[in-house]
Formats: structure tokens, sequence, C-alpha cells
């Protein structure tokens, strides 16, 4: 039986960048990945394909809505999905042979073929080739993953009622699009094909969309979708859905006042979360016992009970979001190496890639006020900065909390453009532990979206903003 160091179940976000960290670090590693390319769900059917798709309706919808005012006349305009969705195609395809890349670079031992524990430290692989080897670890890193969940009443037939995975492949653009789930997935593929002609309708439990905001975004981002068309039925519980023809029905009932609503639409999206993926691991042959939610657990260093075993990613606690897993990957490597790293969760960064974006850091007003922590707070919207009036971007705010005596920035919530990669200079702040005060007095190149955060943090540091 081959021994290695280190085996990686998973070539996701959190599987791969473990990989390569092991190497690196001199560790003999094996990745097994059950699917023909690597990458796991953000290469291949979350991430990447996702923000591909956005981009193209995006390009779009400015054609069609914004070009005229700067002055170009378009005529003819039309949507060529088939182009669209290849051309997708084609930055996933670069993207995962660029891990395959990787992983030669590296020499990291690929198997392509899905893995099963037999033992606390030893796996069965059965190839897609057919053939079947046992392998041993000193460590394993369990990366899995996770799949699309659903809700009783709904069963995905991947046709008409599909999940996110087919929404990035449809041949048509859905003339009326039911989305289930006012979660981030949602509002992401519901504003590609909003862009793109169709009728987008959400049904949410909970009176918010994208929960776990800070309300503020999530009020502002609700008010830009339905400007994009969007028609919102919060707090309604789903209870059925039906299939006939090219049309599905999705029954619905009013938390508030019992009354049911009837949509029809030609596709329904199922967006209402994932659940972790441990499906045929043999985690009974490891030991481990998966907790409520079918998550695997583990301490703060991402071990299971099993010492010598870790899991990391959304098959376990916190954010399903890659760039967690990857931090992860990174963290438990150095571990096994035995090195000693941190990852502070309460900075890492949520984003959402509507347009405007909205990106997220640190504790939002609403946990501010539920710890009793006093704080000040400072708001700047985009239609006060000369950028985003020049690149008719003026939709949405930058929203700065701070500690009320020591003036360290606690949150930092925005939406607007570029939100998602403006989001990065308050996470380098919090992460050195900056007052308002010093994002306020450092230079901003005019003019930039990032003079947004500049006014916002001088408004909370002594309501300093200079413009507005
Ligand atoms: C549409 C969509 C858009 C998204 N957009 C973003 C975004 O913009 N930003 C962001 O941060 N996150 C985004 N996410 C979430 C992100 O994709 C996940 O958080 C991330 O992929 C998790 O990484 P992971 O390594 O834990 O698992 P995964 O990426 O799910 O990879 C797990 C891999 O393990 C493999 N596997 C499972 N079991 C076995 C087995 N027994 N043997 C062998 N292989 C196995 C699976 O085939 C899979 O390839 C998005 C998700 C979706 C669906």
């Amino acid at each position: 039986m081959d021994t290695f160091d280190v085996i990686i179940i998973g070539s996701g976000p959190g599987g791969y960048v473990a990989a390569i960290r092991c190497a690196q670090l001199g560790l003999k590693t094996v990745i097994i990945e059950r699917y023909s390319t690597l990458g796991g769900t953000c290469l291949n059917v979350g991430c990447i394909p996702s923000k591909a798709m956005l981009d193209s309706s995006e390009h779009y919808y400015n054609a069609s809505h914004t070009f005229k005012t700067h002055g170009i006349e378009l005529s003819n305009l039309k949507v060529n999905l088939e182009q669209l969705v290849s051309r997708k195609n084609d930055v996933v395809k670069q993207t995962v042979s660029g891990i395959d890349f990787l992983m030669k670079k590296n020499k990291i031992t690929v198997f392509n073929g899905h893995g099963t524990f037999t033992g606390p430290k030893t796996v069965e692989v059965k190839k897609n080739d057919g053939s079947t080897i046992q392998i041993e670890g000193r460590n394993v890193i369990i990366a899995t993953g996770s799949k699309p969940s659903s809700v009783p009443g709904v069963t995905i037939n991947k046709k008409r009622i599909i999940t996110s995975t087919e929404a990035l492949n449809l041949k048509e653009v859905p003339k009326e699009l039911v989305v289930i789930g006012g979660g981030v997935i949602g509002m992401e593929m519901g504003s590609v094909y909003a862009r793109l002609g169709a009728k987008v309708s959400v049904i949410e439990f909970t009176d918010t969309i994208c929960g776990g905001f800070d309300k503020s975004l999530s009020k502002e981002l609700q008010k830009v979708l339905t400007k994009l068309g969007f028609t919102f039925y919060m707090q309604h519980k789903v209870t059925e859905t039906t299939e006939k023809g090219k049309s599905v029905t999705v029954k619905a009932t009013s938390l508030s006042d019992g009354k049911e609503i009837e949509l029809k639409g030609d596709y329904v999206l199922v967006a209402t979360g994932r659940k972790p993926y441990t499906d045929s691991l043999g985690l009974d042959k490891a030991g481990i016992v998966l907790d409520e939610r079918n998550r695997i657990p583990v301490n703060e260093q991402c071990e299971t009970v099993i010492p010598g075993v870790y899991a990391i990613g959304d098959v376990i606690r916190g954010a399903m979001l890659a760039h967690k897993a990857e931090d992860e990957g990174t963290f438990v490597a150095e571990i096994i190496a035995g090195q000693k790293p941190h990852i502070n969760y309460l900075l890492i960064p949520n984003v959402v890639y509507t347009w405007p974006e909205v990106a997220s850091v640190g504790y939002t007003e609403e946990q501010l006020k539920a710890d009793n922590r006093a704080y000040k707070s400072g708001s700047f919207p985009f239609k006060a900065s000369g950028r985003a009036r020049a690149s008719m971007d003026t939709e949405g705010f930058v929203k700065v909390l701070a500690d009320k005596t020591t003036d360290e920035i606690l949150g930092v919530h925005m939406i607007g453009p570029r939100a998602a990669d403006m989001i990065a200079e308050a996470v380098v702040a919090m992460e050195f532990r900056a007052s308002a005060e010093d994002i306020g007095r450092i230079s901003h190149a005019h003019p930039t979206f990032t003079e947004s955060l500049k006014e916002a943090a001088l408004g909370a540091t002594d309501n300093r903003a200079i413009h507005i």
C-alpha cells in the first residue's frame, strides 16, 4: 500500500490549496477528486462560471440601458446565450487546467476517483478508469465540499426545477424565472437572467434577502434589484412545486396572514442553500460522526475527533465561501508541518456579485447592538462620489462602524461599484487594528471609488467627511 504524508479528499479551493501548501512544505501529498476536472464547486459550477455569466449579462444590460446616455448607439442588439455559455465554459476550462498545471508543478499525485475511508488513516480510491487502489496517509484532510439542498415540497428534477448548476447551462433565457430563496446564489443567478430579459420573482422565508449581512445592505440591495425588475415575496413559505409541460407552478403561504400565492414560471431556481457533502465517504470506518447539521465536527485546529484527520471548507462549520476554504487549506497544511498558523474568522469578507456589488467585513450594526458595544458610524453615498458619477454607478453607500472610545474599526459594509475589490482595504485595516481616522488620513487616489471608504471613515471619526 502506498503511504503519503497527506491524503486530501476533494479538490475544491480547500483541497487544492491545502495540497499546494503541503507540497511547498515538503510533504508527500496525494489529492483525490471524483470528478474528471479539478477545482471543485468553485471553479466548475460556482464562483468562476457564475462571475463569467454575471459579467456577460452586465455588458448586455449596459449596452441596452446605459450606452445611449454615454453617447453610444447600437442597433440590432441581441443576446446569443449559446455563445455566452460557451465563453463561460472556456473560462472554466482555462481555470481548471491551471489547477492541473499547479498539481504537476508541485509534484502532487492526483487520483481521479471516489475516495472512501476504510480505516481512520486508510482510503480506498475507486478510480474513474474502473480500477481500485488502497492508500495510507500519516494525515488526511477531508475537503469534500457541499451540494445544493432543497426544502420540503420541492423536488429538484434538473430540468425546469433546477439548481445553480443547471442555471449555468440553460439553453434559453427564461421568460419567467421563480427563485426560491433570497440568498447570495439566488440574487446572483437571478440578476444574470433579469439582465438578459427574464421576469424574476423571488420567494423568501425571512424578512430580509442575503441574511447575515448588515441589514442596511440587504435593504439597499432589495431596492436596486426591485429596480432591475425583481419581484419579492418576503416571509413566504414554499409548499409545493408542480411541473406541467413547459411550466412550473410554485405555491407559497404568507407567514403573516396565511394567504396562499401561486406563481408560474418556465424555470424555478431552487437556491435555498447548500449542505455538506459526505456521501459514500465511509466516515463510520474512520470513526467520525456528523453533527446535527450534517457537518464534520472539528476543533479550532480543524482537526476531527481522530488525531491527524482534518476537515476544511464547506463540509465543516462556518461560512460556505471559497476563500474561507482556501485559508483553512493553508492553515491545516501548516499545522501538519508543525507551524502555528492563525485564522481570524471575523475578518473573512463576504461578497455578493450583483451590480452594484455588496461587500462586508467585521461586525454588523445588529451584532454590535446585540453585544451592547458602544460604536459610532460614518456613511458615504456613491451619489456624492465624482468617480461614481463619471461611470454612472451612483447607487449604494459605504458604512464604517468604529468603537466609540478607541475609534478602532469594527465593521465595514458597502454596496456599490467594485465593492468586492474595495473591501480588501477594510480587511487590511482591520487586520492591523486600524482606527477609522487612520483610513481617513491615508491618501486615496482621486478620482476612485475607494475615496468613498475614506469619506465614510472620516464620517465615523468625528463627522469629518469632506464631500457631504
Ligand atoms: C453558483 C455558486 C456561486 C458561488 N460563488 C462564490 C463566490 O463568488 N465566492 C465564494 O467565496 N464562494 C462562492 N461559492 C461557494 C464556493 O463555491 C464554495 O464555498 C467552495 O467551493 C467550497 O470549497 P470546498 O473546497 O470546501 O469544496 P468544493 O469546492 O465543493 O469541492 C469539493 C470537491 O470534493 C469532491 N469530492 C467530494 N466527495 C469526494 C470523495 N468521496 N472522493 C473524491 N472527491 C470527492 C467533489 O467532487 C468536489 O470537487 C459559490 C457557490 C455556488 C454554487
